[in-house]
């Protein structure tokens, strides 16, 4: 066909699509609904709903709800809106909790075949009977796993109804715990039912005490929804087996064939470092956290450490509610992970990377603006008012961006003040007594004669004169015209801890919060831009609903990339947030 080459079309995917080359492909993408999803698991949803899509299948997403103590509303709502953001549909919504009838069903039909059995041994001893700590040592059965099959119902049933406490009865597979070739240990006899002790659940409310593990709850789902391709990440691989074994034993797979059934498969993680992605880490900097150490005198020694971020979309995570926030692209986000590639390798990467993906991507579709961060203002005293100018200026100097705006040129302007200096140097171009420099589109330089100082020393106020055209600048700078600035809190992002591997801190005991960055956001509360973003802002809502990516973006000149926050702008004060830099940040 005429379609470009992708991940989909060769490679790693094109191999597990002719594994099992069927008509209608139907994948799933099945999060635990128990936290916020983060980079890494933009991987999974572009690989099962791209996969889908490409092969003009389905993709359903499936909540995995089985695990009713970590599982809370907001999780469900913003892993449907990321989803859509990131540009893909369900083909349906589905949760495992759908299932649990038939789940419990197919398990006393396990048991019936003599496929599981009702345990009570201690976690302790289970670990004893695979072979210990290491898994080495001898394998052995306990005294339930013989026990008739008609007790196993029973107990199952004592179990559904309450008679047991968590921890005092388990469903078990009967696998091959005592076969000493056997060397998975996903083979060796896994829980597939357990009691649950906080077990109100937000579907089936008080209805069940057990609820099916993982191993037992994904393979049957799949078939459920006969989903053809099954794919997950790695550390799944050793669980294919225990996978299809369980398929086979309640007849909904073929033994040894990819005939009938779904079919598993596993690619390797995203692993992105310079940043933090682990739930428990992110929450420790949302929330905060105490950390007690014993002193040597046997005190308790409590460090209390403050929440470093405003939240879990705070856009220095990696979180993809963050991402969004900040202002990175969906289409950009899906392609840069589409272009990392899928393989059953691991791929890890340093968040650099990302950025400058994101940074060419923004390169070649934003507009531009001129935002002065730390504005000085500069009187040009031989301007009147008929010298004023409405400059016409396109939105990107090399044309890539259709369109222009009106930037008005009055007598005075602000300029940042990292762009001036009281004394003149031989090496320095930018604005200084007696130095000619240029405005950006503004057809004249200007040379700067004097300036004020506050009773502090800071200067408040350049005074200017127009250079005639033919005196050349050496260097433009930017520039906001005062009568219609539009005054914006600006925050620039920079790294959240000061090393570039922040997974190798000490999470234990609190030791990172040593190291996190103190300027990992920097604050402009008086910043201004041009009167433009007006129009930028025209055609977008404030605040987008839903999973919607209408941001408006722009490149400031000279400064970095911004998008309007979705957050904390209002009507009257509008907040910018850094996208990425314009270079690669090397400063911490
Ligand atoms: P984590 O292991 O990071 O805690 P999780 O278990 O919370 O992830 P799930 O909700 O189970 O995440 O994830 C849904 C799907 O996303 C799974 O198929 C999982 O393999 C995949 N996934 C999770 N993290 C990554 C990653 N870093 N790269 C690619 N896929 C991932
Ligand atoms: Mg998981
Ligand atoms: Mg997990």
């Amino acid at each position: 066909s005429s379609e470009p080459a992708s991940v989909f079309s060769e490679g790693w995917l094109k191999r597990v699509y002719e594994e099992k080359p069927v008509k209608e492909v139907r994948s799933r993408f099945p999060p635990e609904p128990n936290g916020f999803l983060h980079i890494g698991h933009c991987k999974a949803i572009a690989v099962n709903f791209g996969f889908a899509k490409y092969h003009k299948g389905v993709c359903f997403l499936r909540y995995d709800d089985t695990n009713p103590a970590k599982e809370e509303e907001i999780y469900f709502t913003s892993i449907l809106d990321v989803i859509k953001w990131l540009g893909f549909e369900p083909y349906q919504v589905t949760y495992s909790s759908d299932h649990f009838d038939r789940l419990y069903e197919l398990a006393e039909k396990l048991i019936r075949k003599d496929g599981a059995y009702v345990c009570h041994c201690s976690r302790e001893e289970v670990n004893r009977q695979r072979g210990g700590p290491d898994n080495r040592g001898p394998r052995y059965a306990c005294e339930h796993r013989t026990r008739p099959i008609d007790e196993s119902i029973a107990e199952f049933r004592a179990m559904r109804d309450g008679k047991y406490k968590p921890g005092e009865a388990y469903l078990r597979m009967k696998q091959s715990l005592t076969d000493p070739n056997e060397g998975n240990p996903q083979m060796w006899d896994l829980p597939a039912y357990r009691v649950v002790e906080k077990n109100h659940h937000h579907r089936t409310g008080d209805k069940w005490r057990i609820y099916p593990t993982y191993d037992f709850t994904h393979c049957l789902c799949d078939a459920f929804e006969e989903i053809s391709h099954s794919m997950c990440t790695t550390e799944f691989q050793q669980s294919r087996v225990s996978y299809d074994w369980l398929l086979e034993q309640l007849d909904m797979k073929t033994p040894k064939s990819e005939e009938k059934g779904p079919m598993q498969r596993e690619y390797g993680r995203l692993n992105v470092n310079g940043t933090i992605l682990s739930k428990r880490r992110i929450q420790m900097l949302v929330e905060g956290t105490t950390v007690e150490k014993k002193t040597a005198e046997g005190d308790v020694d409590k460090k209390v450490i403050m929440p470093s971020v405003r939240g879990w979309d705070d856009p220095r995570l990696y979180t993809l509610v963050a991402l969004r926030r900040r202002g990175i692209p969906a289409q950009a986000l899906r392609k840069f992970v589409e272009e990392l590639g899928v393989t059953d390798a691991l791929t890890e990467i340093q968040t650099p990377r990302l950025e400058s993906s994101i940074r060419k991507h923004l390169e070649r579709t934003v507009p531009r603006q001129m935002l002065v961060l730390d504005p000085v203002k500069v009187v040009i005293e031989d301007m009147t008012a008929k010298d004023e100018l409405d400059l016409t200026v396109p939105y990107d100097p090399k044309g890539s961006i259709p369109g222009e705006r009106v930037v008005h040129l009055g007598k005075e302007v602000y300029i940042d003040r990292s762009d001036f200096r009281e004394e003149d140097s031989p090496e320095y171009f930018r604005l200084a007594p007696n130095k000619p420099v240029g405005l950006y589109n503004v057809p004249f330089p200007i040379r700067a004669t004097s300036f004020l100082k506050d009773e502090n020393g800071k200067i408040i106020e350049i005074k200017a004169i127009r250079a005639p055209p033919e005196e050349k600048a050496k260097t433009y700078i930017h520039w906001v015209d005062v009568s219609t600035a539009i005054p914006v809190t600006a925050r620039q992002y920079h790294s959240l801890f000061k090393t570039d591997s922040p997974n190798t801190l000490d999470w234990k005991n609190g030791g990172w919060a040593d190291d996190l960055n103190p300027d990992s956001e920097v604050i402009f509360p008086n910043a201004v831009i041009e009167k433009g973003l007006k129009d930028l802002l025209k055609d977008h809502s404030l605040h987008p609903k839903g999973s919607s990516d209408d941001l408006v973006r722009f490149q400031a000149l000279r400064v970095a990339y911004f998008c309007v926050d979705v957050v904390d702008s209002t009507d009257d004060k509008i907040v910018l947030n850094q996208i990425v830099s314009l270079r690669e940040d090397k400063a911490k």
